[in-house]
């Protein structure tokens, strides 16, 4: 038998398997998955390289590596994802929350500073992501926050979550406005599935083969399930209120349309990413006096 195996020999040989195995960053790859299979931070590997591994945390390890070859994301791997100041129970019923998503609760968040006693209704909740982050960091502006999705085990997962954070979310299970019949909310959020059909093939395995299809593709062109939240929402938002809805890099100008184009919206705006791509669009419903209602 060879030497026992060292965080470092075994990064090194770890990081030529995922080469071999075509991931494209596997070196990072390498030292995110031991360190997680260590309980350590990324950087604490560079502190012991030469701390030789016990069988069980070599096994543990390499049923992880097994799984990443295959391109589970490391986040499923890991069991959990960050978002915002939140650490997230993540598996494949829900997304991964994603970093555009963040912008989005930062745009809502700084829409609702200095305002109190608001309600939000989060569309598509997953993994609990916006609901969550809402409820904690806009402690003091959201009295009320309710979380829908279609799916139940992501409700599941989103639970979870809830009793993790300690934050007051409801959440409720169906489609569109379903679970919310004739109720009025101050902020109306959603990250919908919005990829098209037709991009299946240019996604990255890790989300086409692993993620769950239903937040994700959202018709031929992505924009079915945005039509119908745009349609639907002035009827559920209070006088004044907000629409916040991500979208897809290239659908700013076809959800801007869709928006103009329906009655009872006012002061449409399309936000950027970080990458500077189109990303979130804000929708403002009329106070209410006028025909625009
Ligand atoms: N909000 C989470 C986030 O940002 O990480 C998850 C977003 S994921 C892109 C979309 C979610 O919407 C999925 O959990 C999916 O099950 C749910 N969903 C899809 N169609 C829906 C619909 N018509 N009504 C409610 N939820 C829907
Ligand atoms: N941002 C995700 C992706 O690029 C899609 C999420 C969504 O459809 N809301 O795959």
């Amino acid at each position: 038998m060879r030497a026992a195996w060292t965080i470092l020999s075994l990064l090194r040989w770890t990081s030529k398997y995922l080469q071999e195995k075509g991931l494209p960053e596997p070196r990072l790859d390498a030292e995110l998955l031991l360190a997680d299979a260590l309980g350590l931070k990324r950087l604490d590997l560079y502190l012991q390289f030469d701390r030789p591994l016990l069988p069980e945390e070599l096994a543990e390890f390499k049923q992880r590596l097994r799984r990443r070859a295959r391109r589970e994301p490391l986040q499923y791997i890991a069991g959990h994802a960050a978002f915002r100041n939140l650490t997230l129970a993540v598996d494949r019923r829900v997304l991964i929350p994603r970093p555009e998503t963040e912008v989005l609760v930062d745009l809502v968040l700084t829409w609702g500073s200095g305002r109190h006693g608001l309600s939000v209704l989060d569309i598509g909740t997953g993994s609990g992501a916006i609901a969550l982050a809402l409820a904690t960091e806009g402690e003091q502006v959201f009295r009320r926050v309710v979380a829908t999705d279609v799916s139940p085990g992501a409700l599941e997962v989103a639970e979870q979550n809830r009793v993790a954070v300690g934050a007051r979310v409801e959440f409720r299970q169906g489609p569109f406005f379903e679970p919310v019949p004739g109720e009025r909310f101050d902020v109306v959020v959603s990250n919908p599935p919005y990829v098209g059909e037709l991009e299946r093939p240019t996604l990255d395995p890790e989300v086409a083969d692993w993620e769950p299809p239903e937040a994700l593709f959202s018709g031929p062109d992505g924009l079915e399930v945005i039509r119908r939240l745009v349609e639907e929402a002035p009827r559920h938002l209070s006088p004044g209120g907000l629409l916040a809805l991500e979208i897809g890099a290239g659908q700013g100008e076809a959800v801007q349309d869709l928006l103009r184009a329906t009655s009872g919206f006012e002061a449409v705006e399309v936000k950027p990413d970080l990458a500077g791509r189109d990303r979130v669009v804000l929708a403002h419903r009329g106070s209410g006096s006028g025909s625009r209602t």
